[in-house]
């Protein structure tokens, strides 16, 4: 989905995981890239080094809601 005249500089995905603090949302782009692509989602986690549950279900569970947001939003 793409937003017509607006540029999205906010990334939803938490940067920091919530429990332990383990910085993820560097690993987000290629996350969901991979998993798109057909990935086993473990696989990829397991590959990008994220290996305690409380950094995995960070990445598992996100849901981009941004670009269902953005039709909402008020014209810049
Ligand atoms: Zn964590």
């Amino acid at each position: 989905m793409e937003a017509k005249g607006l540029q999205v500089i906010v990334m939803l995905i938490p940067v920091r995981c919530f429990t332990c603090g383990t910085p993820l949302a560097d690993k987000w782009e290629e996350f969901k890239k991979r998993v798109e692509a057909g990935e086993d989602p473990g696989k990829v986690l397991d590959e990008l080094g994220v290996k305690r549950y409380c950094c995995r279900r960070m990445l598992l569970s996100h849901v981009d809601i941004i670009y269902e947001v953005i039709p909402y939003t008020r014209p810049v």
